[in-house]
């Protein structure tokens, strides 16, 4: 299916990032509805040729279940246009109306939404040759059947987690030692993903990222940098596997820091796949009200209905 910027009508904001909008929108011609990112870009016509041919990597995604379903990618009045496959929240909206609620996410839900990551990743760095380099709590989309799957892939790695955009968006800090401490002469590694995700388990199982609540982004990063990595407290009744599970993710020398096939075999992965009681949809279902018979979709659907006569 090719997508055209005037096939597409906008339904609803999904949400805001530090580059711009997502929308869900839906395509008349096919009844799909989707979620659209736009990107606000000052990238030259040649470039712009260049980004989309390397989004053509993303389509592989198709066939991994824990990423999000690229449809595909344009550029329209300068800005690009992502358009995915729309999820019904993120983890790091997930896990505050958990703590609202007065509530924390159980050790199995983390367990098994870390597995679902690792082999998003996983299939990334095998099968599309690529590197995420932007892991962190929004950009992991859930749904109320209990997916977890990584999104803002291919793209990030033009565009996020620079230092410049940490200290400039006042993000908190998710890369790694090795990314902030100046020798550029180190190659991205899927380790610098390892960290992301150990900081990410930390925020969304404690409730708080790991860094500074009161200092600048510019003292987070020299944190990052100088002081011992962050761990799980002691106290409040995280297992053995996972403490020394995220204790692997976070050592500050990458070369020690182990890769996707070590940690897919790590005793919490373990732990994950022999979960059988806890339910991903359930949990995820209690937080989420129910899709009612929305207005917006109702409308979409008769639609694409009268699209398609
Ligand atoms: P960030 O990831 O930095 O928060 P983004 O622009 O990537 O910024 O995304 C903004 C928000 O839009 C995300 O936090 C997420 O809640 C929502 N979002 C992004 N993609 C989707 C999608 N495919 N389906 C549903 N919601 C999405
Ligand atoms: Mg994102």
């Amino acid at each position: 299916v090719e997508v055209l910027a005037t096939d597409l009508k906008v339904l609803e904001e999904l949400g805001r990032g530090g580059y711009g909008l997502v929308e869900k929108m839906l395509h008349r011609p096919t009844g799909i509805v989707m979620a659209v990112k736009r990107i606000t870009s000052s990238m030259n016509d040649e470039s712009q040729k260049r980004t989309l041919i390397e989004l053509q990597t993303c389509m592989k995604s198709d066939c991994c279940p824990q990423m999000v379903r690229f449809y595909g990618a344009m550029f329209r009045e300068g800005d690009v246009w992502i358009c995915m496959e729309v999820m019904d929240t993120s983890l790091d909206k997930f896990y505050k109306s958990v703590i609202a609620s007065g509530s924390r996410l159980p050790e199995p839900f983390v367990a098994k939404a870390t597995l679902s990551i690792l082999e998003g990743l996983n299939f990334m760095k095998l099968q599309m040759n690529l590197i995420h380099r932007d892991v962190k709590p929004s950009n992991i989309l859930l749904n109320r059947a209990g997916a977890v799957k990584i999104c803002d892939f291919g793209i990030s790695g033009h565009l996020t987690n620079s230092v410049a955009k940490t200290i400039n968006a006042g993000c908190k800090p998710y890369m790694p030692p090795e990314r902030i401490d100046g020798d550029n002469k180190v190659a991205y590694d899927v380790r610098a993903d390892v960290w992301s995700l150990g900081i990410t388990i930390i925020e969304i199982s404690t409730g708080t990222h790991p860094y500074g609540r009161w200092k600048t982004p510019f003292e987070q990063l020299k944190q990052v940098v100088q002081e011992p990595p962050p761990k799980l407290p002691f106290d409040m009744g995280f297992s053995k596997e996972m403490f020394n599970f995220v204790e692997n993710c976070l050592m500050k020398d990458f070369m020690k820091r182990p890769k996707y096939p070590e940690l897919l075999a790590h005793p919490f992965m373990e732990s994950a796949r022999n979960e059988k009681h806890f339910s991903m949809s359930q949990y995820v279902q209690q937080y989420l009200p129910e899709p009612t018979t929305d207005p917006v979709a109702e409308t979409a659907a008769q639609l694409s209905r009268v699209e398609l006569q």
